[in-house]
């Protein structure tokens, strides 16, 4: 277990909106990757089409749970909803794997992290990390207790626990942008 591991997870303010999902199986899993990723889409969507409207200014995504409790999984489902075809790697070791995609919103930028072998939070600066959350992307990050205070407040918090043989996401939404894709999930 690397040390910071034991870290606390970093405290976040009280949601705007919470929902609780009961994912039996696997399946379940990737059905609510797909309708998160759909959700997403329409929302972006909804923001490019009216002028008067506020830009999509990125999103970012903090999934918790055991190792084994699907974080991968969700964002593997949500990638393949939005439109990437190819393998998704776990970034263990890498950090971070983008994809560039093309959703019918239009381009989309999709970080996903693994921070589970972040230990050191002056390689945040170095390795450019706080650029990725600047840019209108979606940054899906699994391990952000790991980066302790440096991720700020998520637009969305993905909490999943194994259950028996399923799992129980409870989603939090801190931003107007999180809740309105969570109302539609
Ligand atoms: P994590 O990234 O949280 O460590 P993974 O997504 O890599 O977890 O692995 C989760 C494991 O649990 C996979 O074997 C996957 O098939 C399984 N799984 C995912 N969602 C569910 C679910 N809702 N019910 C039962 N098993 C699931
Ligand atoms: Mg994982």
């Amino acid at each position: 277990m690397p040390a910071a591991q034991a870290r606390s997870t970093h405290p976040l303010p009280p949601a705007l909106f919470e929902r609780r999902f009961e994912l039996p199986d696997e399946d379940a899993t990737l059905a609510f990757g797909s309708r998160f990723a759909q959700a997403l889409d329409a929302v972006r969507h909804a923001l490019a089409s009216n002028p008067d409207n506020e830009r999509f200014t990125g999103l970012q995504v903090q999934l918790t749970g055991d190792l084994g409790a699907g974080k991968t999984t969700l964002v593997r489902a949500t990638l393949r909803a939005l439109g990437h075809h190819g393998r998704v790697r776990s970034p263990t070791y890498t950090l971070v794997e983008p994809y560039s995609l093309e959703t019918k919103a239009g381009p989309l930028d999709v970080y996903h992290f693994d921070l589970y072998r972040f230990a050191d939070p002056a390689e945040w600066a170095d390795a450019g990390f706080r650029e990725y959350f600047d840019r209108g992307a979606v940054c899906l990050v699994e391990w952000p207790q790991q980066a302790g205070g440096l991720l700020g407040v998520p637009d969305l918090e993905f909490a999943l626990d194994i259950e028996g043989e399923g799992r129980v996401l409870i989603a939090r939404a801190f931003s107007e942008t999180g809740k309105t894709c969570l109302e539609r999930c």
